[in-house]
């Protein structure tokens, strides 16, 4: 857990303590820190509304300012049921009635795992924690808004409150959060995307979370993947493609079924060798990484193969609960920047160098100067439960993922217990231009899987080997990263990925302009420039007026004047009249800009 996480995990504490305060009945889940604030969730007879909160606000307060140390109790599991029981865990004293949903928590901690209790004031929770040392460390707080949310997400399990709140450091922190939301809605992708026309939602035909690139989505979905293309080419990838299915077997053996079965679409059932036959079962990806594991088992592969960089821009299913969707943020079909990298254990270092270096690389083109990686490594205490049990190994590559990310000089902050399971990882946290955090992508080591998929390589010595496996995917999705990108530029995207690069416009409709119009729209095409032609007899400030609104990126103007003299006026989105140019350098330049991916 980040330090901020801490306070707004800790937060969580002193709202359930006052929940109790006004209802003491109220019986409590879950309450863990999210991204942006933190959340418990509660069942309680009465609704909360947002009518509540200052109430609640005041007995919060009360709690920070009395500054109660959080105080951690270790206890056997025997003792957590009873007290569970007695109806004294998530409350503030005996209630007559069993804590509920904490005894099915308790119940289901794994053996082995050290049962904690968490005391704040008279408030006692069940809780691994960590917390931080006193409540009066919660600089500032505010609670946000109230959703339902079934307990374990489960339909069939009672249905809760999910009150959701956030917390800083300090006031002045938690000021600039909420003018940087506020600049945020001005900036919704789901707004601005529908104005610009980039992609639609179809629920009733094609299904939720299931958006359509529009042709000016799609150019901005086709210049990352140039842009991709352009790089893994460079940095010795090779491009493969794969199926949007594969049978039951598959994700058998990846692990994915069944404990993942819940985040995929059911399957679908085929009987091909007649009714006696039990049916197939094929299911949509969820990952592009087992169909890249049988790409790499296709083929036998020497030492000299490796490392085996397989890129694909792969089209992956999810589902998401509907409640979970949002925009293009949270969707069921993506379109991810994948890659897999199968290398020895002496080449791991250099690439996973060469991948962090390709992050940097994207940071730069799309003017992303604040971002972060969160490292997280495994607990050695858990390994074989959480992790997997390969000591040497984990040791081994978090070692030389820490001593890369220090000496590429790139902020991290290392996390221990949360790694995946087969080995350890990096989720990249950018900053939008107005401050906004997103994860963007993941970079994964992967020490398990390729033996699970029986991958070999012969090495110099003539023995099979495993290789290990780096999973990364700088730009993420399409979906995901398109959604950032419209609010990091506000809609006003750089020239290279502006869905309306240019537009010619004439100042009147007389036959030689036109003719000068249509040369210059044409030369831009035939460097595959997006450029369109506004021929029509409107005034001209009408004009211009219409492809400001468009968010068109360059207007080229010209009148008579203009063309006697072989020139254009240059006009920029934003940024007004940049005064006229000879047409050929304009061009030119346009093309430049493109080319070379300019920010400005
Ligand atoms: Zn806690
Ligand atoms: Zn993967």
């Amino acid at each position: 857990m980040t330090d901020l996480e801490r306070i707004r995990h800790s937060c969580a504490h002193v709202l359930a303590t006052a929940i109790l305060k006004i209802w003491p009945e109220a019986q409590f889940a879950a309450g863990p820190p999210v991204e942006n604030g933190f959340y418990y969730d509660v069942e309680l007879p009465h609704r909360i509304s947002p009518e509540d909160f200052a109430r609640i606000e005041e007995e919060m307060k009360r709690e920070v300012k009395a500054n109660h140390v959080f105080e951690r109790v270790e206890l056997s599991r025997d003792e957590a049921i009873a007290m569970a029981q007695r109806g004294e865990l998530a409350a503030l004293s005996p209630r007559g009635e069993a804590s509920k949903f904490k005894l099915d928590i308790v119940k289901n901690i794994p053996d082995g795992e050290v049962i904690t209790l968490f005391r704040n004031g008279g408030f006692t929770d069940l809780c691994a924690g960590p917390h931080v040392m006193r409540t009066g460390n919660i600089g500032a707080f505010k609670l946000t808004h109230v959703a339902s949310a079934y307990y374990k997400g489960d339909e069939n399990n009672p249905q809760l409150q999910r009150i959701y709140g956030t917390a800083f450091k300090n006031k002045t922190e938690m000021q600039a959060y909420f003018d940087m939301l506020e600049e945020a809605k001005k900036r919704d992708h789901r707004k601005l995307g529908a104005e610009m026309g980039l992609f639609a939602m179809d629920p009733e035909f094609v299904g939720p979370g299931l958006p359509l690139w529009l042709p000016k989505g799609t150019a901005i979905v086709e210049e990352l993947e140039k842009l991709a293309k352009e790089t893994e080419f460079a940095a010795g990838y090779v491009r493969v493609r794969t199926p949007h299915l594969a049978r039951e077997k598959m994700y058998q053996t990846s692990g994915h079924l069944p404990y993942y079965a819940e985040s995929m679409f059911p399957p679908m059932e085929l009987s091909e060798e007649g009714a006696d036959q039990p049916a197939d079962k094929y299911y949509l990806k969820a990952m592009n990484c087992p169909h890249h594991h049988r790409i790499f088992a296709a083929e036998q592969h020497s030492y000299r193969d490796l490392p085996l960089r397989l890129a694909e821009y792969g089209c992956c299913y999810r589902y998401e609960q509907s409640g979970e969707l949002f925009g293009l943020m949270r969707v069921r079909s993506l379109n991810m920047n994948d890659a897999h990298i199968y290398c020895t254990e002496e080449q791991f270092a250099e690439e996973f160098r060469a991948v962090n270096e390709m992050y940097l690389k994207y940071f730069s083109i799309f003017g992303l100067g604040k971002y972060q990686m969160r490292f997280s490594t495994h607990d050695p205490a858990k390994l074989g439960q959480k992790f997997v049990d390969e000591p040497a190994l984990w040791k081994k590559t978090e070692d030389m993922v820490r001593q890369v990310l220090v000496e590429s000089g790139i902020t991290f902050v290392e996390v221990p217990n949360e790694a995946a399971f087969y080995g350890p990882k990096i989720d990249v946290q950018v900053w939008s231009a107005i401050g906004r955090e997103f994860t963007i992508a993941t970079n994964q080591v992967d020490f398990a899987v390729p033996s699970k998929f029986g991958l070999v390589y012969r090495d110099r010595d003539n023995t099979e080997k495993t290789p290990l496996c780096i999973h990364r995917a700088p730009l993420g999705t399409h979906e995901r990263f398109i959604g950032f990108l419209i609010e990091h530029y506000a809609g006003n995207f750089p020239l290279w990925l502006a869905p309306d690069q240019v537009r010619v416009i004439t100042i009147g409709t007389d036959e030689a302009l036109v003719n000068y119009a249509k040369e210059i729209h044409r030369e831009l095409r035939a460097h595959e420039v997006r450029a369109d032609l506004d021929l029509s007899n409107d005034p001209v400030k009408a004009k211009i007026a219409d492809a400001e609104k468009s968010k068109v990126h360059t207007m080229l103007v010209i009148g008579n004047r203009d063309l006697e003299a072989g020139v254009v006026s240059l006009r920029v989105h934003g940024k007004g009249n940049l005064g006229a140019k000879p047409k050929a350098e304009a061009v030119a330049e346009i093309i430049a800009e493109i080319r070379d991916r300019r920010l400005e």
